[in-house]
């Protein structure tokens, strides 16, 4: 039995054969050729039956994991078309008198190297995108065509690299998962991955002896298992088929509105912490991203994250959410989430301390940096933002101010955003109490019933002595929610519920009762959530 760490890609578990993917190498042989116009020709002739086979692929990537993914076909021929990567080409087979073969595998080496070394990362992982359209070309200029022919019996692909076509063209009913040793989590392979529900692992050195090898994709702890014994198989063997089960709830319910027997309906959203969340959140059909906690991206890093990392980040979600809305918290940073480069003194009571939108008031430079990324992502989606801990109108007063100045800023700098609903969360008993005079100053209210809870009861959410005295269905808190719905109504705004709460289904209808317009709940219970209100008279 041999162990192997991996990146992550989709949560999930593979048994099954390794079969190890070899691509069909074109061999580029550099020719001279007599005649350059009848070589051209050949080029054109070639370029147009690789866009028509990238039509061919698109059509069916849209059936099998849809719009959004089948999108990078159509950016394929839209590279192929490109003007100066068909110059390149043009003037290599023109001014060296090459054949066509030589020129598009030269143009896709420098093109794919020139994006390789771009700093943006979306360009970066661009670079591969390149070399699988030289490589189609070069495939059709040789006769020798693509394929992703995998064999009879499901397996694990095993490959250096895969690109998007090669991904999408193999037969997903024989394609258990994926290990490869190149790609980034970026790339749309990877992202097609998530999308078909594939267990993948990225950053795993490939040994040409696991061909025909039992293992096991451990995707939830990033784990290869290679030849697993009898107690690890029965294991996972278990594992697979609780996410059985839980695909199969998901089949029965994917695509059904959130409506009781009696016709009402409630918006079921998701909340994630990170981009790898949204395989989950796609999976399980959520209407939209109702809490995204950013302050994991500064979590996961040793220093704070640039508005560039920040904005792909953002602008990935909402391109994936393609039009559904994204809630994004600004950061929440204290209490129990610390970070080292915060420098954020020791405090006696640090949930009650200098957090979240504390800390964005005070240092309104680290504020700045992650609206100026929040608002440009709203360019490429439906993005909405809202605001953690809040207290009392001024501070409200004061963010919109602050988010005034951004937008002047980007404006000066010709950065295009688009409408941004902007909402807090009522997560204190002040802001609950006060929610008459804040509605009317905000687009949403969304209900952190975790500290809600933590602060009306004085019950630390983190000391578990205390469970014995914790009643999440406290009236209190029940209380202060439906006065919290009311009061939204009464302004003209929505009110959900992003803390935990929102899932349990002993208040569901006790929810719809106090007429709360969304339930965000982690991805996985949304199905369960939906199930409930259906079942609701
Ligand atoms: C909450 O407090 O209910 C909430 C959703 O935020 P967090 O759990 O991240 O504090
Ligand atoms: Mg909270």
């Amino acid at each position: 039995m041999e162990s192997k760490e991996g990146k992550k890609i989709f949560r999930g578990v593979a048994i099954g054969r390794i079969r190890i993917f070899k691509k069909t190498q074109n061999q580029v042989e550099r020719r001279k050729v007599e005649n350059i116009q009848k070589e051209l020709a050949r080029y054109e002739s070639a370029k147009q039956k690789a866009i028509d086979q990238l039509q061919t692929l698109y059509k069916k990537a849209l059936k099998e994991v849809g719009e959004i993914n089948a999108q990078i076909f159509e950016v394929h021929s839209m590279m192929l078309e490109d003007g100066d990567y068909n110059d390149s080409i043009h003037n290599l087979i023109s001014t060296q008198g090459v054949n066509a073969e030589y020129a598009v595998a030269t143009t896709g080496d420098n093109f794919s190297e020139m994006f390789a070394n771009m700093d943006d990362e979306y360009f970066k992982a661009r670079s591969i995108d390149i070399k699988d359209i030289s490589e189609r070309v070069i495939a059709i200029l040789n006769g020798s065509d693509i394929s992703s022919d995998i064999g009879e019996e499901p397996v694990i692909i095993a490959a250096e690299d895969l690109a998007p076509s090669e991904t999408v063209q193999m037969d997903k009913e024989k394609l258990l998962g994926f290990i490869t040793h190149l790609g980034s989590a970026n790339s749309h392979t990877a992202i097609l991955a998530r999308t078909m529900g594939i267990p993948a692992l990225i950053g795993i050195e490939i040994k040409s002896d696991w061909d025909g090898k039992m293992a096991v994709i451990d995707g939830y702890e990033g784990k290869l298992v290679i030849e697993p014994d009898e107690e690890i198989l029965i294991k996972y063997e278990e594992q697979r088929k609780k996410d059985e089960e839980q695909k199969k709830l998901l089949l029965n319910l994917k695509g059904k509105e959130n409506v009781t027997l009696s016709g009402k309906k409630i918006n079921l959203y998701a909340n994630i912490g990170d981009v790898s969340d949204l395989a989950a959140v796609l999976q399980n059909d959520a209407g939209g991203i109702g809490l995204f906690r950013s302050e994991f991206l500064y979590l996961e890093k040793k220093t704070f994250p640039t508005e560039e990392e920040q904005f792909l980040v953002y602008r990935q979600v909402a391109e994936r959410m393609a039009g559904k809305k994204v809630i994004i918290r600004t950061l929440d940073i204290g209490a129990d989430k610390q970070v080292d480069y915060f420098h954020l003194d020791k405090e006696d009571n640090p949930a009650m301390g200098y957090r979240a939108i504390r800390i964005c008031l005070t240092q309104p430079e680290i504020f700045k940096t992650q609206l100026r990324a929040l608002f440009r992502a709203s360019n490429y989606g439906n993005i909405a933002v809202m605001y953690p801990m809040i207290i009392s109108l001024e501070e409200v007063r004061e963010i919109k101010k602050i988010v005034k100045e951004v937008k002047q800023e980007l404006d000066k700098m010709g950065f295009p955003y688009g409408e941004v609903e902007q909402g807090i969360m009522i997560e204190t008993p002040a802001a609950a109490i006060m929610s008459d005079v804040l509605a009317k100053e905000v687009d949403f209210f969304s209900i952190g019933t975790n500290d809600l809870t933590q602060y009306t009861l004085a019950i630390d959410r983190q000391n578990s002595k205390l469970d014995h005295f914790y009643n999440p269905h406290h009236e209190a808190v029940m209380r202060l929610i439906e006065f919290v719905v009311k009061n939204a109504h009464e302004a003209g705004i929505w009110a959900g519920v992003c803390g935990e709460l929102g899932a349990d289904i002993e208040l569901t209808e006790r929810f719809l009762e106090m007429g709360l317009d969304e339930l965000s709940v982690s991805p996985k219970c949304i199905l369960p959530v939906r199930k409930a209100i259906r079942e609701i008279k």
